[in-house]
């Protein structure tokens, strides 16, 4: 059943993390990289200070209601719409929830902000944390991610390492690769080198699926990705999006869950249609309305048709 909360969607299926209950605990596109590859678009809250951006009660209070009335959530998940570490009391809340339920918590994060001791401790109470790691050379890492100038990449790998060393939950990386930038031999070689020395529990490989920032990103070629899961020892979550999920039954519902997802990431045609159980004419007819009426965009990326939130800026 969709709500209508301002910091917590879902569940969400997640390829990783099973039906996964999301909380967005910071204003949209706010994040201290901008990465080429951004589902979100480019960066527009371009910060690296950590702030409250809005009161932790009111955050937990939707978290605490939504873990009340669902049935089923594999994980409650800290994902921001940006980087979520830049929320101050992020340690506060997974705190709280941890009281609350005995769901096992998530953290997506890009992980540049581990080299702060807070943002550590912050996480120490997660039962997964989710780092992206796509370059381990500073040029690179500023083609890739295109992070704030104060950033820099043996810094925050030393802070992975540093957590890795103080953390007892579960490290999954995820590396996301974009054609002809961090896909070559060399790059995955040094790539390789720091995600060995991390040790972590999980390593991801992963492709942009969705429009990114930058119309020039592209999809490296399938081989290309199959060879680089091998030498990683890396999961490959390319290729397989879930778009198995959620059952929407009514028009209004489904459109209200259409609006709030894109309203995050665009979505595809074939994934709003697995959303529901309506049949696929009343679905594709309800979309081109919804295109007609100005609240969505249709677009094409990868060969694949996508749509986003008219709103979205
Ligand atoms: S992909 Fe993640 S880390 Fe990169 S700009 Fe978008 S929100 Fe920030």
């Amino acid at each position: 059943m969709p709500y209508s909360f301002k910091f917590v969607y879902g569940p969400v299926p997640s390829r990783r993390l099973g039906e996964s209950l999301g909380v967005s605990p910071i204003p949209n596109k706010t994040c201290n990289y901008s990465c080429v590859y951004c589902q979100l678009g480019r960066t527009t809250h371009f910060i690296n200070e950590r702030r409250d951006f809005y009161p932790k009660e009111d955050i937990f209070a939707e978290i605490k209601e939504a873990v009340s009335s669902t049935e089923k959530i594999d994980y409650i998940t800290f994902v921001g719409e940006g980087e979520p570490t830049l929320y101050k009391s992020l340690g506060w809340l997974i705190a709280e929830t941890k009281k609350l339920t005995t769901i096992p918590i998530a953290v997506i994060t890009n992980g540049s902000l581990l080299y702060l001791p807070e943002v550590r401790k912050d996480l120490l109470k997660a039962d997964v944390v989710l780092p992206t790691l796509d370059a381990v050379d500073q040029a690179l890492f500023r083609k890739v991610n295109r992070p704030r100038r104060e950033l820099v990449i043996d810094k925050i790998i030393q802070g992975m390492m540093d957590f890795r060393a103080e953390y007892s939950g579960e490290i999954w990386m995820e590396v996301m690769l974009v054609k002809g930038l961090n896909d070559s031999e060399e790059t995955i070689q040094e790539l390789k080198t720091v995600l060995d020395k991390l040790r972590s529990e999980r390593v991801y490989v992963n492709v942009p699926i969705r429009p990114p920032a930058e119309k020039w990103v592209e999809i490296p070629d399938k081989e290309v990705v199959l060879r680089i899961c091998k030498t990683l020892g890396a999961t490959n979550l390319a290729f397989y999006e879930s778009t198995t999920g959620f059952t929407i039954q009514s028009q209004e519902e489904i459109e209200e869950e259409i609006l709030k997802i894109t309203t995050r990431h665009p979505l595809r045609e074939d994934q709003i249609l697995h959303l529901t159980a309506m049949p696929t004419e009343k679905i594709r007819k309800l979309l081109e309305t919804m295109v007609k009426q100005e609240k969505l965009k249709k677009m094409l990326y990868n060969k694949q048709v996508f749509y986003e939130n008219a709103k979205r800026k």
